[in-house]
């Protein structure tokens, strides 16, 4: 750590409860009730947002026979990054991508231009092997889970289709608070495909990045052997720059699959395939956002929104009403029903970074008779004293910012 009085995501997941790592599993993770949470909350946002723009969601296979990735062009780059093995006299892999699989959906039918762009997203779970010695907490995984996305689509179409996903990680990034930097990887050395179709490409991605608006360089040769990318890196409160989305033109896998559509003659034609990612893995992810807000993450993220605190015993049973109307109003709240003394209750609650505590004493039951709703006093983690509310007040508040994903 470069600031020693940062905590690293290891610490923070372990003490917040949020994932595990075993022996047993080296390089993979365990995610605990809380982690999952945080997944479940990131998978709905990304999957309403996939269908705002126009992707259906898909599922592929995670062993698949390895001529697949022979097929693809792959194995050749990444045989000794993926994880093979024979099952009864045949080659079989774990997806270290789930491009090749995604193709095969598309060439199931045949296709017309009318059905382009065709957009498919995923939550793929994918293997990539790396050696023991580098693996480590969230950032370095050998299993992991992408928010996926790959679109099919006609020439002409790809710098519209880029402008609208690099507008999408632009506004996705501001939401989470990450400063964010585009860069435009050109053709390297090593590539497939001709001349042509990778000048139209890198038109068409250079085109967009300048009408997105976004801060972007060139880095020359930085793009993939099958076609021009995007990269957005983001930095975090350690100005760390960690790459996060990314959005790239593929030539190799439509030639490679004979990837078609029926144009407006009537004649078969080929077509360009776009990946995209905007979280990246749901792990590097969530070890990123863990540091950048030290465990404190917004509202909508947090696996406990409202820890209720009683004072005392006598203040149990209002205590467990307002506990109980919080769940029925969907907010993920906590009830402390230990006999410790309320500071530790309130330092507890602190050090799990709950952003919000009701503390309930008998001045709050009182308030409450013969009114028609509760009342609670509110604290937030940062020690801010918001001071007496109605129940119904507060909870229209939290709902508010949730829904805002403040
Ligand atoms: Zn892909």
């Amino acid at each position: 750590m470069d600031n020693p009085s940062l905590k690293d995501h290891r610490q923070i997941g372990q003490e917040l409860e949020i994932f595990m790592i075993d022996e047993l599993a080296p390089g993979t993770i365990f995610w605990l009730p809380k982690g999952m949470t945080i997944i479940k909350q990131i998978e709905k946002f990304i999957r309403d947002q996939n269908e705002a723009h126009g992707f259906q969601e898909v599922q592929t296979p995670i062993l698949v026979k390895s001529n697949i990735f022979q097929k693809s062009g792959h194995f050749k780059y990444y045989e000794h990054h993926m994880y093979n093995m024979d099952i009864e006299h045949e080659r079989y892999s774990l997806k270290p991508m789930n491009c090749p699989e995604t193709a095969l959906i598309y060439k199931s039918k045949t296709r017309s231009y009318r059905d382009l762009p065709l957009r498919y997203s995923e939550y793929g779970r994918l293997h990539r092997r790396e050696l023991s010695g580098v693996v480590g907490g969230l950032l370095r995984v050998i299993e992991f889970t992408q928010d996926d996305g790959h679109v099919f689509l006609k020439n002409d179409q790809l710098e519209n289709e880029v402008l609208n996903i690099l507008k999408w990680i632009n506004q996705f990034h501001a939401l989470m608070g990450f400063p964010s930097k585009f860069y435009l990887g050109t053709k390297p050395d090593k590539a497939l495909g001709d001349n042509k179709i990778w000048q139209m490409a890198e038109t068409s991605l250079k085109n967009a990045l300048k009408k997105s608006g976004v801060n972007f360089e060139i880095r020359e040769k930085d793009g993939v052997f099958y076609g021009p990318k995007i990269d957005v890196d983001i930095t975090d409160v350690q100005n760390r720059t960690w790459t996060v989305s990314t959005v790239q033109a593929d030539f190799n896998i439509p030639k490679q699959f004979d990837l078609e559509y029926v144009n407006e003659d009537g004649k078969l034609q080929r077509l360009v395939m776009v990946h995209r990612s905007i979280i990246g893995s749901f792990e590097r992810f969530i070890g990123t956002l863990l540091e950048h807000y030290q465990g404190a993450l917004p509202l909508w993220l947090s696996p406990v929104q409202v820890a209720v605190l009683p004072i005392s015993d006598k203040a149990t049973e209002y205590s467990r009403k307002v506990y109980e109307k919080l769940k029925e109003e969907q907010i993920r709240a906590d009830f402390d029903t230990t006999d410790k003394p309320i500071g530790a209750k309130i330092r507890e609650a602190t050090l799990q970074k709950i952003p919000f505590m009701c503390i309930i004493g008998s001045k709050e039951e009182a308030e409450s008779v013969g009114s028609s709703g509760y009342f609670v006093s509110v604290r937030t983690r940062e020690g801010q004293d918001l001071g007496q509310k109605k129940l119904s007040d507060f909870v229209k508040g939290l709902k508010e910012d949730i829904e805002k994903k403040k």
